[in-house]
């Protein structure tokens, strides 16, 4: 067994029948950042030098990283769909974990390196896959102190994908908000896409999945009151239409803990500017969701675009854990382990069984993006205008 796959040639791909996995490319893109600069970076095609990068290690979770992706267009030029937004995020989350960032024009000369060297795995326009792009930047350095790192890699992957739900939206999935694990805390890094946000998410979102969730909801963690996002996407949700003019009111948690998508931020732009639909961002309570206040409700990120939601569980504890005191294991008691009685958990749901609504806003942001959408020009959102050829 490799320990990395070989590259994979493209024209063995089936562009119809791509999954949503890990395809190597011909190269990657990695700039080192040492002793005070960024170097004129280079396009890494070696697999042992891929799995160095992978590899990186002592840098205690610095570790940021994005996701966007760039389409093959009706006019056949290729452009990414708004990655200033995602530069200006990556930004963020460097400085929220201590990291020396790429510069905007630094992150889109990369950007625009690597898809030219991997041109020829930009999935055809007919096919509607498209590239999903990752780059990240991550501490490295052989340092065993707990401070930053004394170099950083700046690194794009990219890997085509195929369409999700291949021209249509998908069947609508149950989300669970858990009474026991928080992405986020209050005033801590929920608004910066951190690696280290994620790994502790992975275990209670697969044992919600063995329960049938397809994804896992949480609510503001200072007061488990409203409603903040999903592990790995924003919430969003439709109001019936307006029975006088047939406007639908979009709306949005806005919440420090909430990671600002570049799907969300578009969606709203594009209901509001292409659709004429009101867009509210404001804080929405677990028990309007609760009351059947929304018609629809959804997660919305860059991978899939919008997955509808159609119903909500929310666990809530009747009677809480009884603590017992310190467990003893053969008569050696554990360090601050305290053993706990059970507890009782109820399931409350909220249900939003409305369609029409998201599926038209899909349309919208997939004609615009495929550059199919009438004007899509004026939004000024594929970058670079002329298009990567
Ligand atoms: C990446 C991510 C999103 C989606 O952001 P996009 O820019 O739309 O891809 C939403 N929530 C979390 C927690 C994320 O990590």
């Amino acid at each position: 067994m490799p320990l990395y796959p070989p590259v994979t040639d493209p024209k063995t791909i089936d562009w119809d029948n791509i999954p949503f996995d890990y395809v190597r490319t011909r190269s990657f893109i990695k700039y080192t950042w040492r002793e005070g600069l960024w170097n004129e970076g280079e396009l890494v095609t070696d697999g042992t030098l891929t799995m160095d990068v992978a590899a990186t290690a002592l840098h205690y979770g610095q570790s940021a990283f994005e996701g966007l992706k760039a389409f093959r267009m009706k006019d056949g030029k290729i452009r990414v769909f708004r990655p200033e937004l995602n530069a200006h995020r990556l930004i963020k989350s460097c400085a929220a974990t201590s990291m020396i960032p790429p510069t905007v024009d630094l992150f889109l000369l990369a950007l625009k390196r690597v898809i030219e060297d991997n041109i020829d795995y930009v999935p055809p326009y007919e096919s509607s896959g498209s590239l999903y792009i990752r780059p990240f930047v991550v501490g490295s350095g052989g340092q065993l102190g707990l401070s930053p790192a004394p170099e950083f890699y700046f690194c794009i992957f990219v890997n085509p994908v195929g369409d999700y739900y291949k021209g249509g939206m998908g069947n609508p999935v149950k989300a669970l908000i858990s009474h026991s694990f928080d992405r986020a805390a209050p005033h801590g890094t929920g608004a910066v896409k951190l690696g280290g946000n994620y790994a502790p998410a992975f275990l209670p979102s697969n044992a919600a999945k063995t329960r049938g969730y397809a994804v896992m909801l949480f609510l503001d963690p200072r007061t488990q009151t409203y409603i903040d996002e999903f592990a790995t996407s924003n919430f969003a949700a439709l109001t019936a239409p307006n029975p006088s003019d047939k406007t639908r009111t979009y709306v949005t948690p806005k919440s420090p803990s909430v990671l600002p998508s570049v799907t969300n931020r578009s969606l709203t732009e594009l209901a509001r500017k292409h659709l004429g639909w009101h867009v509210e961002r404001r804080q929405i309570s677990w028990e309007e969701v609760k009351q059947g206040k929304f018609e629809e409700m959804a997660a919305v990120g860059t991978a899939v675009v919008i997955t509808p939601v159609e119903e909500v569980h929310r666990e809530v504890v009747r009677a809480p854990r009884e603590v017992k005191g310190l467990s003893t294991r053969d008569g050696v008691e554990d360090v601050w382990r305290d053993e706990e009685g059970d507890e009782e958990v109820e399931i409350d749901v909220a249900r939003a069984s409305g369609k029409g609504g998201f599926l038209e806003l899909y349309r919208a942001y997939k004609a615009l993006q495929r550059g199919e959408l009438e004007g899509w020009e004026r939004y000024g959102w594929m970058w670079p205008r002329d298009g990567i050829a």
